[in-house]
C-alpha cells in the first residue's frame, strides 16, 4: 500500500527506565494524527534500510513526536536505538491505524502491558485536555519489573490533577515499588472487580498473549465484543 512519507529529525533517545527508551522526534510540518495511531519508521543501519512500526505516545497537541521502545529483545530495531549517538534524519510514514476512542459518554477502561502504554498515554493526555466534565478513565498497566514503569510519576501526577477523572492501577511481576501491586494486568482486573462496568468501553494494548487473556476475562464478565477495542503489538 502506498504511504505518504515524512522526513524528520530523531532528536533524542533517552532511557526512561531499565527496559524502555523514550524517542523524541521533531514533528514534521503537515503531520496530523489522532491519539492511538502508529507510524512505520524507516531506519538505516550497516545492513541497509529496514522498517518497524511504533505507536505514537505523545498527544496530537504536542509539538514533538514521542515514542516508547521496549528494549528487552535484541532485534534490529532495538539495536538501532541502543546504538543511537547523535541527532539524525529518519523517515516516517503518515499516521495509520484505527485504534481510536469511539465514544466518551461512558467509562473508558484502558489496559496495557509493556510498551503498549504508548497509545494509551496519548489517549489520556488528549482526553484530559478536553473539557469533558463527566469523563471517567481508569488505567490498568503492567510490566515486568516494578522499578521500570515508563512515565510512572507522570501518570500518577496526571491522575492527581484530573479532579478524580483518572484513576491509575499499576502492577509488575517482579520487585516492589510504591503504588505497584504484584502480578499481571489480568490479576489486577480480577483483584478489582469494581473496574468491570457493564456499560464501559475497554481499550487494550500490548502483546497478543495479554490481550487474549483479558478478552477472555471481559467476556466471562458479560462485556460484549463491541465494547472492546484493541491494538496488538505482536
Ligand atoms: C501496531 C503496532 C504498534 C507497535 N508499537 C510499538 C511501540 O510503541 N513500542 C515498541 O517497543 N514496539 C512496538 N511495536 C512492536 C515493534 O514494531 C517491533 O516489532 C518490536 O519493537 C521488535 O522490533 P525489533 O526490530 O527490535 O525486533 P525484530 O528484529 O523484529 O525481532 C523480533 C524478536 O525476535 C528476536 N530475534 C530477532 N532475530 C533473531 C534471531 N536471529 N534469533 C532469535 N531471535 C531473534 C528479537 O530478539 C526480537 O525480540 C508495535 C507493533 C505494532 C504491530
Amino acid at each position: 500500500m502506498k504511504m505518504r512519507k515524512f522526513k524528520t529529525q530523531l532528536l533524542r533517545v533517552q532511557a526512561i527506565s531499565k527496559n524502555y527508551l523514550l524517542l523524541t522526534m521533531k514533528r514534521p510540518i503537515g503531520f496530523h494524527y489522532l491519539a492511538g495511531q502508529y507510524i512505520h519508521l524507516i531506519l538505516k543501519d550497516e545492513q541497509g534500510s529496514f522498517e518497524r512500526i511504533y505507536s505514537i505516545a505523545s498527544p496530537p497537541s504536542s509539538q514533538a513526536l514521542e515514542f516508547c521502545i521496549q528494549t528487552s529483545g535484541d532485534g534490529r530495531g532495538v539495536k538501532f536505538f541502543k546504538n543511537f549517538s547523535h541527532e539524525q534524519t529518519v523517515v516516517l510514514s503518515e499516521p495509520r491505524g484505527e485504534f481510536q476512542i469511539q465514544r466518551v459518554d461512558r467509562p473508558l477502561i484502558f489496559m496495557a502491558g509493556g510498551s503498549g502504554l504508548s497509545p494509551i498515554r496519548s489517549f489520556l493526555h488528549d482526553l484530559l485536555s478536553q473539557s469533558l466534565p463527566s469523563l471517567t478513565l481508569k488505567l490498568l498497566y503492567g510490566c515486568q519489573e516494578a522499578s521500570e514503569i515508563p512515565w510512572k510519576q507522570e501518570l500518577l501526577d496526571l491522575a492527581d490533577q484530573s479532579s478524580g477523572k483518572l484513576k491509575v492501577f499499576l502492577t509488575a511481576e517482579v520487585g516492589q515499588s510504591f503504588g505497584v501491586e504484584p502480578g499481571r494486568v489480568d490479576q489486577l482486573l480480577l483483584n478489582h472487580p469494581e473496574l468491570i462496568y457493564p456499560k464501559a468501553d475497554y481499550y487494550l494494548c500490548g502483546p497478543s498473549g495479554m490481550i487474549q487473556v483479558l478478552i477472555q476475562i471481559l467476556s466471562q464478565c458479560g462485556i460484549l465484543e463491541d465494547q472492546v477495542f484493541m491494538e496488538r503489538f505482536s
